[in-house]
């Protein structure tokens, strides 16, 4: 009688609506028990997850592969994303920009990164898996298992040769951020000065290979002028894997401006916000541009690289002595309201960027664990049941299948 009452109700509309009156009036203890039981029954996706390059920085042996199911180090392990639901983060393949040269540009690193994708999946095979589509993911949720998709942060890599698009398609990539924080032989970054005034003439051709592939274009990091042209020139929907609202904090370019989301919307792409601290506090952004002014300084006189083993001394002591102002999780319940009142809530979603945020995270969303945390937060500011669906994994799933979709159609 329930499942008939279910599906009248579900027929009439009433469904989402009846669910929503029961969040309303929950008790807050209430409302945390199904924020945690929401984050188990749908799949959450993570448009960006550093895992990779935080396994570059260690012995890479079998037993190496123990950090990945339990560690003090970093953010995601096995089990943190378990205990808060993230069973779809993307495995970010960030090539840093000075490897945009040759001999390969970034290709080989491209390359050693997927092979601990693939070593993880291969290695803990009860536990993780790889995942090319969306109906991948659903498969490997379903036998309890963590998809562990790819997206390649910069496109370095893909070089001059076009028929690169298609070899990290295959490969198992279905992102590529166009570039990092530096511009690159495909377009300008929002880091850097003016170079193409947006795309390159082969970063046209990038864009169309990748919508004739089946590759999602993600606009974080690039410029405003390469954002309009990206807009205007791909026949998909485009994602931003992890970028936050610049409205929140005016200073950081790499942000996305009230427009730009707009148009995002119109393009029926999907936002994921980024949850580091100085991406969405202004008070936090100016903190860390100071902070990277005085390092720097420091650095300079000392004449040490960023990378240098002593230079993360000198960073961590004057972290130490300088706390980064705190920012509570709510803040990223902010960014999500911003983006569902500009653009409906069809086109937000979560991109976190842990394992690359130097631990600069919110109070309450250290780490995968606190997923429900935040789901809490957004049903106590009146989201329903189905809103929170859609955040957690059937707005990045739209894009994803839409963008196999044109493809198929094109080839
Ligand atoms: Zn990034």
């Amino acid at each position: 009688m329930k499942y008939v009452i279910s599906l009248l109700l579900m027929t009439l509309g009433l469904f989402s609506c009846s669910e929503k009156k029961q969040n309303e009036t929950a008790s807050d203890e209430q409302l945390q028990k199904h924020a945690d039981e929401l984050a188990h029954r749908f799949i959450i996706t993570d448009g960006h997850v550093d895992l990779p390059e935080r396994l570059k920085s260690i012995h890479w042996t079998t037993d190496s592969i123990n950090l990945i199911v339990k560690t003090n180090r970093g953010e995601f392990d096995y089990e943190r994303a378990m205990k808060g639901g993230l069973t779809a983060p993307f495995m970010s393949i960030y090539i840093p920009s000075e490897y945009q040269k040759k001999p390969d540009y970034g290709k080989g690193l491209a390359d050693s990164l997927m092979s601990y994708v693939f070593d993880i999946a291969r290695l803990l095979p009860d536990k993780f898996a790889l995942a090319k589509t969306p109906a991948d993911v659903e498969a490997n949720f379903k036998a309890g298992k963590i998809s562990l998709p790819m997206g390649m942060e910069n496109g370095a890599p893909i070089g001059n040769d076009i028929k690169n698009v298609k070899y990290f398609y295959d490969k198992g990539v279905r992102y590529i951020t166009l570039t990092h924080s530096k511009n690159n032989h495909i377009c300008d970054s929002s880091g850097d000065s003016a170079k193409w005034n947006g795309l390159s003439p082969f970063g046209k051709e990038v864009v169309q290979e990748m919508n004739r592939v089946g590759i999602m274009v993600d606009i974080s990091h690039v410029d405003d002028s390469t954002f309009y042209q990206v807009m205007k020139l791909s026949k998909a929907p485009c994602i931003a894997s992890h970028s936050s609202c610049r409205y929140f904090a005016p200073t950081v370019r790499r942000d996305m401006t009230d427009d730009m989301i707009k148009k995002l919307g119109e393009n029926d792409g999907v936002m994921s916000i980024n949850f580091y601290t100085a991406f969405v506090d202004s008070a936090t952004a100016n903190y860390q541009a100071r902070s990277f002014k005085t390092i720097g300084a420091i650095l300079k006189e000392k004449n040490l690289k960023f990378f240098d083993p002593a230079a993360r001394q000198i960073m961590a002591q004057y972290k130490k002595e300088h706390p980064a102002p705190e920012v509570d999780i709510e803040v990223i319940a902010n960014h999500i309201d911003h983006v569902v009142k500009l653009i409906g809530i069809d086109h937000v979603a979560f991109g976190s960027d842990f394992d690359g945020v130097d631990g600069m995270l919110p109070t309450g969303l250290e780490n995968p664990s606190k997923y429900p945390n935040l789901i809490y937060r957004l049903l106590k500011r009146g989201y329903s049941d189905d809103d929170i669906e859609k955040i957690c994994y059937k707005n990045m799933f739209r894009v994803w299948n839409k963008v196999e979709e044109v493809a198929k159609s094109s080839r």
